[in-house]
């Protein structure tokens, strides 16, 4: 998978309209995983193997598994700041 999709939130049917990130009040479509700010706090590989998974394994328990692992591996808590999100950029 190439870098740039990493950065899109896969779509995926969710259950509710926000954030499923507890903590997290923002509104989104329905069919976004989590809102932009908390998928990026979501390591890289694991935001790969997600989006691999939604191209590859649609409507899978794979890929339920993946998602569940990605929503434990976000940042807890409100969506974090653009700086806090460059920082984490800039560290690895
Ligand atoms: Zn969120």
């Amino acid at each position: 998978m190439s870098y740039l999709p990493n950065l899109i939130v896969p779509r995926v049917r969710a259950k509710t309209d926000h954030c499923p990130i507890l903590g997290c009040a923002v509104h989104q479509r329905r069919y976004r995983l989590m809102c932009w700010r908390h998928w990026l706090t979501v390591p890289p590989w694991l935001r790969d193997k997600v989006w691999r998974l939604t191209v590859t394994a649609q409507g899978t328990p794979v890929l339920v598994a993946a998602i569940t692992e990605a929503f434990r591996a976000a940042k807890q808590g409100p969506p974090p700041s653009l700086w806090f999100l460059i920082r984490q950029y800039l560290r690895r």
